[in-house]
């Protein structure tokens, strides 16, 4: 765990911490802080920011003392809501995945399993399991080869009914650079097919049944945006994109004299799991926004407020995000959110 994931899951205050690195970090800040003080207040002067600087100094009082106070946490309230909360996350992926045909390992988080239902897509993890998965049908051989400068052997696998080729280019562990490797006069060994009675052979195979649900139509003129990782994106923004896009080319079928009535349907499908799909994600959000409420010493949850956190100057918080919390709509009259501000 880096100091940074320890820091998101602290249940205790920075002064009291017996994380070394995080008081490492800490103090790094503040050295680099009193160093770039001076400089920064001439930048701020001819920006005019001043004001606002100066007012935002009067503010860290108030705000460390809500930091330090804290909100209250009503445990019976809380029980009440992470019940409600799982069970209408559980409703909602039970009906979709009754409605849509999807199977029992498909998984609502998962990014693999969604760029597969949403956009046809498979992933390159998704392509790696199939390709193992193959691996266990083919019977193969071993082959044996060395290298050409310093003779070292090496083996390779090949399909037993397959091509085996007498050079090969491979990185020698020896020579430590890709060598040309020749066949050596030794046989060709039989592998035998590994044992499908693993448990890695079932998870594999559950992959598998994720390719027998077909892929929801999109407009052909929708382009998902891909994420760094080489997949495409499936937040919130994304899903948002497609239901603009689905949109969109529903009214100009809706203009056109004989639409297709397959692509109607199609989409019309797309729409409705689109829909639905959101809303099993604000409760997701929910579920993994405040089922582990990081709690302080005193039993009381302290949120960090930022000054300035919103465009408009309103104070905001996170770890959690207790004004979310109060103000979502999810929340209305179905359960009551556990934290209240009660700053007492
Ligand atoms: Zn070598």
């Amino acid at each position: 765990m880096d100091w940074k994931e320890s820091f998101l899951d602290r249940k205790e205050h920075i002064f009291d911490t017996d994380q070394v690195e995080m008081r490492k970090y800490n103090a790094r800040d503040c050295t680099a802080l009193i160093d770039i003080y001076e400089n920064m207040m001439v930048d701020i002067k001819l920006s005019k920011l001043e004001p606002i600087v100066e007012l935002e100094h009067k503010l860290i009082p108030p705000i460390a003392i809500m930091k330090e106070r804290g909100i209250s946490k009503d445990l019976s309230k809380l029980k009440t809501w992470q019940a409600w909360i799982t069970k209408e996350l559980n409703q909602s992926e039970s009906t979709l995945r009754k409605d849509y045909n999807l199977p029992a390992e498909f998984n609502f988080n998962s990014q693999d399993h969604m760029n597969w239902i949403l956009y046809g897509f498979q992933t390159p993890g998704l392509k790696k399991k199939m390709k193992e998965l193959k691996s266990y049908e083919t019977e193969e051989q071993s082959v044996q080869y060395e290298c050409r400068e310093c003779l070292s052997k090496k083996s390779f696998k090949y399909p037993s009914l397959g091509l085996v080729p007498a050079t090969t280019e491979a990185k020698c562990s020896k020579c430590r650079q890709n060598m040309p490797f020749f066949r050596t006069s030794l046989d060709p060994k039989p592998v035998k097919a590994r044992s499908r009675e693993t448990k890695k052979y079932k998870e594999l195979e559950s992959s598998a049944a994720l390719f027998e649900c077909v892929p929801f139509a999109k407009p052909s003129a929708f382009r998902p945006a891909r994420t760094s990782s080489g997949k495409y994106g499936t937040g919130r923004e994304d899903i948002s994109r497609f239901e603009n896009a689905v949109l969109a080319r529903q009214r100009q079928l809706d203009d056109q004299k004989r639409p297709s009535p397959d692509e109607i349907t199609g989409l019309e499908r797309t729409s409705d799991f689109l829909g639905r799909f959101t809303e099993l994600t604000k409760f997701s959000k929910l579920k993994t926004s405040f089922f582990d409420l990081p709690v302080g010493k005193d039993g009381r949850i302290h949120p960090t407020v930022l000054i300035q956190g919103t465009a408009t100057g309103r104070f905001s918080c996170i770890n959690p995000n207790a004004q979310w919390a109060l103000l979502n709509p999810v929340n209305s009259g179905k359960a009551e959110m556990p934290i209240l501000s009660q700053a007492a």
